[in-house]
């Protein structure tokens, strides 16, 4: 199964990665059935920014409650990689949960531009989901 994310919104996570970089941006993504519409970023506040992310379990829960409120849930979280290919790194499958939850990576195209791809979480690492992009 693929993952639908709004252009706008892939557009939006690769101009924070390019405006944070050296440091990882991140955030979560927002949306309803498979289909993500909004990224709300979130404060690095890991203590080694450059290499790693952490978004703050009160961040999380605050943007869970108010996503409910307006009929959204959280589908997942995006990072970026400022120096790397959009792919997993060791440390991000140490964080993955078998919870099936999008992680969209923004990292370098080998063009050295900025590229996203989505994966899906599972227990000890991820799985390649397609990304279809769409216009609203
Ligand atoms: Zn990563």
């Amino acid at each position: 199964m693929a993952i639908v994310i709004a252009r706008k919104v892939c557009a939006a996570v690769t101009a924070m990665a390019a405006r944070q970089a050296p440091e990882e941006c991140c955030g979560l993504l927002l949306g309803r059935a498979g289909t993500v519409t909004r990224a709300i970023p979130a404060a690095n506040v890991h203590p080694h920014p450059h290499a790693f992310f952490f978004i703050a379990p009160e961040v999380l829960l605050a943007v869970q409650r108010s996503a409910r409120a307006r009929g959204l849930e959280v589908l997942g979280c995006y990072h970026s990689h400022p120096q790397g290919p959009p792919e997993p790194s060791a440390a991000d499958r140490a964080m993955a949960a078998a919870d099936g939850a999008v992680w969209a990576i923004a990292g370098r195209s080998a063009e050295g531009g900025w590229t996203l791809r989505a994966w899906r979480a599972r227990a000890g690492g991820f799985d390649p989901l397609p990304l279809q992009g769409f216009d609203r």
